[in-house]
């Protein structure tokens, strides 16, 4: 009897429980991960946290997150951003967000964290810096920003190839070069005996190859760590993320790297990759991969490719975009389509920090946007004081940023000349 009344009244909770749980693992993939590595220098290091909370105690708000740290001149400050680098991204996101205002904070919140870890480190360590490439995954809206050359590609469930790093290679990024040069450093290559050039264009004074990464005080302050951060929202099929230090792409293309693991879980994939790299140029560089597999949620095994179509591995450049996107007309969406959230590789705090972000009036004002101290009213400076654009913008418009910050951030616009002996041109300003 007692078996059949419990029978009885069970399940209305247990079937609104089930209800509640499948209406949010609906929109909750499974994630798959593996990592491989070969060291040489033992200076790459990587993140794995799969359980954050975006609400704390709450657990049906979780994202993960995976970091590649590829460090030079030591490993100080791969391990202090690995250590570090989350916690003050989480820091700069406002409480109390719904998780979509919460995921339009994040590019926001990862510039921000990675200008505070980069400046934090500055009391600790000089002489060594290091690329990130740090993924942030809430279902299946995935976020990457990085600086620095280590690479994040994404393929998504019919075989197309999206990046979702920039290249901050002095080599390959123009735009940097001429930032570079505009801050006061000069961009050039190695001289030998002779007055021959060999090797790479490099950043002098330091000689660093990259453009930005965390650390490398001892280079200039041009080299910057404001990461290019782009957001993406992968359809309810899924896709397999790809994270790599040099060493890996040094060696094989992006359709090298995604074929020559095709049909294997994340673990032996990621193998895969590493022992490919190895074979194509022996082991050279410190040599890391982190296979991600975003799988919907009744595919409990790992994707099996489709059949490869013609015209596959085609990098797509182009993404739709957010503005003429499915909710307005859902019956054209493709099952099958990344749909691009945001993308911004700016290098200006007065460009990262601000415009057009929807969360403006939920920050306090008196909080520095960067390291997030409490300013007293009046302390903080404009992010876009001393801006020379002519955008509708006023000195007394926010964010703010303390006055530590602010130092940082002419430093890293080429606004403190100290460094070098050339005298003070833009005495006008
Ligand atoms: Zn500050």
């Amino acid at each position: 009897m007692a078996t059949r009344h419990e029978h009885h009244m069970v399940p209305l909770s247990v079937l609104l429980k089930r209800e509640v749980s499948t209406e949010r693992t609906i929109e909750k993939p499974d994630l798959l991960h593996g990592q491989a590595s070969q060291s040489k220098k033992g200076e790459d290091f990587t993140l794995f946290k799969t359980e954050c909370q975006r609400i704390p105690g709450d657990g049906n708000s979780t994202f993960s997150v995976f970091g590649l740290f590829d460090g030079h001149n030591g490993s100080t400050a791969a391990i202090y951003t690995k250590e570090n680098l989350l916690n003050n991204i989480v820091g700069a996101i406002p409480a109390d967000l719904s998780r979509d205002e919460w995921l339009a904070a994040l590019p926001r919140a990862l510039v921000a964290g990675f200008v505070k870890t980069d400046k934090d480190l500055q009391d600790k360590a000089r002489t060594s810096g290091t690329t990130v490439t740090f993924v942030i995954i809430d279902g299946y809206v995935v976020t990457v920003a990085s600086v620095g050359d280590s690479r994040c590609i994404l393929e998504s469930s019919e075989g197309t190839i999206y990046s979702l790093s920039a290249d901050h290679r002095l080599e390959c990024n123009e735009e940097e070069r001429d930032r570079i040069t505009a801050s006061g450093g000069e961009v050039g290559r190695l001289n030998i005996v002779g007055g021959a050039q060999i090797g790479p264009l490099r950043c002098w004074p330091g000689g660093l190859c990259l453009s930005r990464s965390i650390g490398d005080m001892d280079v200039g302050e041009f080299i910057v760590p404001v990461p290019y951060v782009k957001q993406v929202k992968l359809s309810s099929a899924g896709g397999r993320l790809i994270i790599s230090s040099d060493g890996v792409w040094d060696a094989l293309s992006s359709e090298t790297v995604l074929n020559c693991c095709r049909g294997m879980p994340a673990d032996a994939a990621a193998e895969q990759i590493v022992k490919e790299a190895l074979h194509s140029k022996g082991l050279r560089d410190d040599t890391t991969c982190i296979v991600v597999d975003i799988l919907p949620i009744e595919k409990l095994t790992p994707s099996l490719p489709p059949p490869r179509k013609h015209g596959k591995g085609v990098f797509k450049a182009m993404f739709k975009k957010k503005s003429s996107s499915s909710s307005s007309h859902p019956e054209y969406t493709p099952p099958d389509l990344v749909e691009e959230m945001f993308e911004e590789g700016s290098a200006m705090l007065a460009e990262r920090l601000d415009t057009e972000y929807p969360l403006c009036n939920m920050f306090k004002l008196f909080v520095c946007a960067v390291c997030q101290v409490d300013m007293k009213p009046k302390e903080g400076t404009s992010v876009h004081s001393g801006s020379s654009n002519l955008r509708k913008l006023h000195s007394w418009d926010g964010p703010f940023l303390c006055s530590s910050c602010q130092a940082k951030k002419e430093a890293m616009e080429g606004k403190n000349q100290s460094r070098d002996d050339r005298s003070n041109s833009r005495g006008s300003d």
